[in-house]
């Protein structure tokens, strides 16, 4: 009998070369056929299946693929399109973008906010445009992943109803091509929690009358999976691994047994988090098998395979899904062997979560330091990492030279001299305990700053990035691809800063910047200039729809071996006698959005970026810069998913921000800058960052986001954005004047800064200077006004 079986949660869907982002991008423009972007997904499914198989595993996973987003797919699977939407005779193909990317005329819009997130979109991937049309889906991160899923809309009148073949159609074509199948599914409790209700129906009373009349249209894809003979049903709920209401945690019970009478296996997979208080009630579910992340909460192993009635199976996710390291594969089979011994031997092996979150393949990381790269494992080779431990423990001989390889990549990465920086950690560890500490309390710094600056009441100022022209573009591909060498690309920047600096005094802005001309990304860039970080050529990981990131490798002790930014921060100065804002990324952000070395505690590598950039702060000040803005816009996405572990990560995300900033003296003005946030329950830590200036995006809000800083009684100064760069669209000198006056009600004025929501690195001039123009205007109406 055999005892041991592999599989895999999901696999990446945007193909090895990005093929489907080139397809979507062409369909998108017209040039693609929508049969020809069918005929690219079903290639790319083949493709991955076959891979899968070939890797040994015993079942394919079919659900997980999606033009735009599977959470999209299963909102017309279970037929909940918006009615906004008023859909007639379109296609569902044209529905389903329509529903990721809204209709011409309302955009979504385009940003600096977040690194190649929601907000950061294509210039072709958006329509410019008047007011009229349906805005796309809200998206929004899932979990604590940079994978942003598109909101389901519902309301207390929402019925459901079994609309979409697709999903059955691909377990054909899956069928067809002779694989094992396990299909995929979104359980209906993580469905419903991650929707949005649209008419202020509370969660809690959109799960009492949602659910029971979507479970019968679980019951009927559940049959019809079935029917057509698929091996498994993997049925998705990872919000088994959140603090979950009791109503929620009570649902489940009732969702299952009902879900359990379609007579489908069922396999329900959690992962991103540990079960907790909701482990026994995962085990006792009326399901065929249990999925649990044994990366992440490898701790509870052994009390779920002790819980989890024996006739169930138990996946382990033993295999990292979420970062790109070598599994230990010794370490792994010890944890292991007391799972196996509690389940007779029988086991399911797979990665943690999903292959989503990580690139494809090293093979073609050809120009990667090759010790490091025998370090990693992305989707392909994570694979093979559990065709081996499957044989390490079935054929325990046949798997040992795989074995001895993995066990000298992992001997190599641990003795490695590279990965320590004695000068690092001897710095580290000497740290005085007020290295994290301003000198002097705020309200003296402020006088302080106030009589070097000189600046008047509401002072404007802008968040960083102006627009990178298709110039500025074309200028940094020529550079790399080696056209134009570096004096002529340095000359081409230090004159785009120049152009930038000059609109800001045509202006009349207070505190300039020189725009981020010379930066492709707020974290690549200055990832590039740190020691410890690597790049990949195509470690590409899907963001939404079309778009990916590749996130930087840190691999070893972080330090700045040069200045990175005071040259450029310098030149602009030079241009104006108005103040110019250097401007960095933080600690936290860099971390967040890379892949993270994990031979030691994540808050030990940010610290050591915090004082990479703490040395970058203080060169800037002495080089005359008397403004330093530290983004830290993913500090707030960091939150660990379970309230108890918040208090630790906010704690040392605070620390992080503080050492790289505590350096400045009392003259120089700190100022960070965060995208839009729920800010309400982390106010007490957005203080203790200290920071002397916060820019936060409230446009969207109206200023509501604010009411939680003026009830706070927030200390220091707060620059809520009026107004909103994710479109095009110019906001007029009354608008942001309300918003003004709004913010004045909840905030002291003397405290108050004006400045657009987010960096423009996304606009077009034109709009920018418009845009500005009201903002000054409205800036020079309120001192008026004082
Ligand atoms: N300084 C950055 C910019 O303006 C900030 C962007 C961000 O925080 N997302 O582009
Ligand atoms: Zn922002």
């Amino acid at each position: 009998m055999k005892n041991i079986y592999t599989h895999i949660p999901g696999f990446p869907r945007v193909g090895a070369q990005r093929e489907l982002k080139t397809a979507l991008e062409r369909h998108w423009r017209g040039e693609l056929a929508a049969a020809e972007l069918e005929a690219e997904g079903r290639a790319l499914r083949a493709r991955h299946w076959a891979r899968q198989r070939d890797a040994g595993l015993d079942f394919v996973t079919v659900g997980d693929f999606a033009f735009y987003d599977h959470v999209a797919n299963h909102i017309q699977l279970l037929g909940c399109e918006p009615a906004r939407f008023g859909f007639q005779a379109e296609t569902p193909l044209e529905r389903y973008f329509t529903l990721a990317r809204g209709r011409a005329g309302a955009p979504r819009g385009d940003c600096a906010c977040g690194h190649g997130s929601a907000n950061d979109q294509n210039s072709h991937d958006g329509h410019d445009g008047h007011d009229s049309g349906s805005p796309a889906l809200e998206m929004t991160k899932w979990f604590d992943t940079n994978y942003h899923y598109l909101v389901p809309e519902l309301d207390a009148a929402t019925h459901f109803e079994l609309s979409s073949t697709r999903l059955f159609d691909e377990v054909d074509e899956a069928l067809a091509l002779g694989h094992a199948v396990k299909a995929t599914l979104i359980g209906p409790l993580t469905f419903l929690w991650l929707a949005r209700s649209t008419d202020a129906t509370p969660r809690r009373d959109l799960l009492d009358c949602l659910l029971p009349r979507l479970l019968p249209i679980y019951g009927q894809v559940l049959a019809r999976l079935k029917e057509q003979g698929v091996a498994w049903v993997q049925v998705e709920e990872p919000i088994l691994g959140l603090d979950l209401p009791q109503e929620w945690r009570s649902a489940f019970d009732t969702a299952y047994w009902q879900l359990n009478q379609a007579g489908a296996p069922l396999l329900l997979a959690t992962y991103f988090s540990p079960l907790e208080e909701n482990l026994s009630l995962a085990c006792r579910l009326p399901v065929a098998g249990l999925h649990v992340d044994g990366v992440r909460a490898a701790h509870e192993l052994v009390s779920v395979a002790d819980w989890l009635p024996v006739h169930k199976v138990l996946s382990v996710g033993i295999v990292d899904g979420r970062n790109i390291w070598r599994t230990d594969l010794d370490a792994a089979l010890g944890t292991l062997a007391p799972l196996l011994e509690k389940r007779n031997g029988q086991l399911w092996l797979s990665t943690s979560c999903s292959l989503l979150h990580v690139p494809y393949s090293l093979e073609v990381e050809t120009a990667l330091d090759p010790e490091l790269a025998s370090w990693l494992a992305f989707a392909h080779e994570k694979l093979d990492e559990l065709a081996v431990l499957k044989t390490a423990i079935e054929q325990p001989r046949a798997a040992a030279a795989a074995l001895a390889a993995s066990r000298a990549a992992i001997a190599t990465r641990r003795a490695s001299p590279r990965v320590r920086d004695a000068a690092v950690r001897a710095r580290l560890a000497a740290l005085p305990d007020h290295a994290a500490q301003r000198k002097s309390p705020f309200a003296e710094r402020r006088l302080l700053q106030g009589a070097k600056l000189n600046l008047p009441p509401f002072p404007t100022t802008t968040i960083g990035s102006f627009p990178q022209t298709p110039a500025i573009r074309s200028a940094r591909a020529a550079f790399k691809r080696g056209d134009l060498d570096g004096t002529g690309y340095e000359a081409a920047m230090r004159a785009e800063i120049e152009h930038a600096i000059r609109r800001q005094e045509a202006l009349g802005l207070d505190v300039l910047v020189h725009g981020e001309a010379e930066r492709n990304d707020m974290v690549e860039y200055f990832g590039e200039h740190l020691a410890g970080f690597a790049f990949t050529r195509n470690g590409w990981v899907q963001s939404y729809g079309s778009r990916c990131v590749k996130p930087p490798v840190i691999w070893g002790d972080v330090s700045r071996p040069a200045p990175i930014t005071v040259a450029w921060a310098r030149h602009a100065q030079s241009l104006t006698p108005l103040p110019v804002k250097g401007m960095l990324t933080g600690p936290v952000t860099i971390l967040q959005w890379s892949f993270v070395r994990d031979d030691q505690p994540r808050a030990d590598t940010a610290d050591q970026i915090a004082l990479a950039m703490r040395d970058e702060v203080d060169d800037l000040q002495q080089a005359g810069i008397d403004i330093v803005q530290i983004d830290e816009p993913a500090l707030r996405e960091g939150l660990p998913l379970r309230q108890a572990r918040r208090a630790a990560y906010l704690d040392r995300a605070v620390r992080a921000f503080r050492l790289t900033a505590a350096v400045a003296r009392d003259g120089t003005q700190i100022h960070t800058h965060m995208c839009y946030a729920e800010f309400n329950d982390i106010l007490p830590q957005i203080a203790a960052l200290d920071a002397d200036v916060i820019t936060i995006e409230t446009s969207r809000s109206a200023m509501a986001l604010l009411d939680a800083f003026g009830d706070f009684r927030y200390p220091n100064d707060i620059g809520p954005g009026v107004y909103d760069i994710h479109s095009p669209r110019v906001p007029d000198r009354e608008e942001m004047l309300a918003l003004l006056r709004r913010a004045r009600a909840v905030i002291p004025a003397g405290q108050l800064w004006v400045n657009p929501d987010c960096g423009l690195k996304t606009r077009g001039w034109p709009e920018t200077e418009a845009a500005l123009r009201h903002m000054v205007d409205a800036a020079r109406q309120m001192r008026a006004e004082w």
